[in-house]
């Protein structure tokens, strides 16, 4: 018999809010502390071993599309495991879909931040519908009378997974469908045709390229009608009760997020009803992109803490030269890296979600440059987070029985979906250019007092007032510039001296770590980063 020795214990059970320092400060710090009971009861819920193990489940078995039925008739439906119908229950009964706007109050976004930032740790493809259903409310409302229809099944905490008609339902989630095959950055390029059936509403004929989560009970979706493009509620029944003709091709093969589904769609005529003004498709939908591009924010920080969680659990446990990984000086550089790129995400991120919960013009302007920067900065770096802290890890992490080939796989799609990486940083100079109070705004948010965030700023400054500020072949170095000045007074405002010290000597200036962790220089508290990060029961 094989002894089994120097192998951590497992780290589960543990509560994901109260065992994350970083994460509790930020919920007190940005208005919803009021929520910290209840954070901490998902969070025991999502750190329990059964919950855990859902996230293997749905991940292990993944959704399968069942396009007929026995005798041949259409049915365009997909099955998912039993693990994503029980991790979608949870995530609804916490009110992560909906909160805000069922119950909205100072502090409300930032709480179901936190919420959401817990999910994703323990499985992100049901993140999903969760973040469509949340950021789908602001659009929903440009339509009173949908609104009046389909927010009282919204804002409930209850999922409901039957596939029958909304109106029989007790709750519901909704999707989105706007890139078509020929492009999904460029949104003008959108072929799928509205033609109105004569009684106030539309029959729509085209296809979409992606449309996730596709057994959602209704779909955000553009498409062109007379006026132009124009944006459209679709639900996959019709009003008197039938199947709506949304014909789902075929899913895609991922390279993660399996547990969720992500299908090709074709419209053949599918009823769908005016939402906003017509010809107005893509503003009236972008009001959706800001919050899910919120979400992806959440969800890679959340991603990029539970693999620094693994990291610096395997660390503190599991001895290599007759000493603790976590003890061993060049460890000791690589975990305080980690744990300080996943401080700066986290504060960050959470910064942002508070700046939904206000609705002044500050606040109005930090969303506004803030989101597609920040979606941007945090979606680059969770991938190469990630990578560095499966290899804490050594061959261990390489293997499925741990999460983090999992978090590995996901990572990537948050920079990708809601508008890719570079799609982010044109809008990021859009937003400048348009936005009036972006810069004072900025500098009111980065003035800490300290000299190094200090120049930090002066250099973003001058980078900004210089004539070729607009300049696209730069954009990604002007978001890095102004997204890590921003984290650095974050930082240096509410984190420790150790935390904001290691972040101004390790991201500011021209010295920046070109990507790789493990590079922090000499004389910085090392340890103390790191004891901020271990996750505790
Ligand atoms: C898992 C997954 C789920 C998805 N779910 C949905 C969904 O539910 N609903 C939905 O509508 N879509 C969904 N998408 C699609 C996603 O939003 C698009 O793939 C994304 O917006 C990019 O569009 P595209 O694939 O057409 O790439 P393209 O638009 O062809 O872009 C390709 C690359 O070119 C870059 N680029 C584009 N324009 C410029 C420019 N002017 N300058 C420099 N670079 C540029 C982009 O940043 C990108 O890197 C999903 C995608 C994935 C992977």
């Amino acid at each position: 018999m094989i002894e089994v020795a120097n192998q951590p214990p497992p780290l589960e059970p543990y509560n994901l809010f109260t065992g994350d320092v970083v994460l509790r400060e930020a919920v007190e710090r940005e208005g919803a502390g009021w929520a910290a009971a209840a954070l901490t009861a998902l969070g025991a819920r999502f750190g329990s071993p059964e919950t855990v193990a859902l996230g293997y489940a749905a991940n292990r078995n993944p959704p399968v599309l069942r396009s007929f039925d026995r005798y041949g008739h259409r049915l365009d439906e997909v099955e998912f495991h039993p693990a994503w119908h029980a991790l979608l229950t949870i995530a609804c009964e916490a009110g992560l879909h909906s909160s805000p706007w069922a119950h909205p109050r100072k502090g409300a976004h930032v709480a179901r931040a936190a919420g959401t930032y817990m999910l994703t740790q323990i499985e992100s493809g049901v993140y999903c519908p969760i973040a469509m259903t949340y950021g789908a409310v602001p659009t929903l409302r440009q339509a009173p009378a949908l609104a009046d229809e389909w927010l009282p099944r919204i804002c409930t905490p209850r999922y409901d997974a039957r596939f029958v008609p909304a109106r029989q339902k007790q709750g519901v989630l909704i999707g989105m469908g706007m890139t078509e095959n020929q492009g999904g950055s460029d949104l003008r390029t959108n072929a799928t045709r509205a033609e109105p059936d004569g009684n106030g509403a539309y029959r729509l004929y085209g296809h979409k390229w992606f449309m996730s989560a596709p057994m959602c009970d209704a779909f955000l979706v553009l498409a062109r009608s007379a006026t132009g493009l124009s944006c459209f509620l679709m639900p996959r029944f019709r009003p008197d009760g039938s199947r709506n003709a949304l014909r789902i091709n075929r899913l895609k093969d991922k390279l993660g997020n399996r547990s969720n589904a992500s299908s090709e769609v074709e419209f053949e005529g599918a009823h769908a009803e005016l939402v906003g003004e017509e010809g107005r498709g893509i503003p009236t939908i972008i009001e959706m992109g800001n919050y899910t591009r919120l979400d992806c924010c959440i969800g890679s920080a959340g991603l990029m803490r539970q693999a620094v969680a693994q990291a610096v659990h395997h660390a503190r446990h599991r001895v290599a030269f007759q000493r603790k990984l976590v003890d061993q000086p060049l460890m000791e550089n690589v975990l305080a890296d980690l744990a300080l790129e996943c401080e700066a995400a986290t504060v960050l991120a959470l910064r942002l979600a508070r700046a939904y919960d206000e609705d002044d013009a500050a606040a109005q302007a930090l969303r506004r440059v803030l989101t597609p920067a920040a979606k941007f900065w945090i979606c680059k770096r969770a991938p190469c987070l990630i990578v560095e802290a499966m290899e804490v890890l050594g061959g261990a992490g390489y293997i499925e029985d741990c999460i983090l080939p999992r978090l590995y796989r996901e990572a990537p799609v948050n920079s990708i979906w809601e508008g890719s990486g570079n799609v982010m940083c044109l809008d990021v100079l859009r937003a400048i250019a348009r936005t009036p109070a972006a810069r004072e705004t900025l500098r009111a948010e980065i003035e800490c007092g300290d000299a190094r965030v200090s120049a930090s700023a002066a250099r973003l400054f001058a980078r900004l007032d210089a004539s070729e500020h607009g300049e696209e072949a730069q954009a990604r170095i002007l978001v890095r510039e102004l997204v890590q000045t921003l984290q650095a007074a974050l930082l240096m405002r509410h984190a420790p001296t150790p935390v904001a010290d290691a972040f101004c000597a390790a991201r500011l200036g021209e010295g920046g770590n070109g990507g790789v962790f493990g590079l922090l220089p000499r004389g910085l508290s090392l340890r103390a980063l790191i004891e901020r990060a271990v996750p505790t029961a």
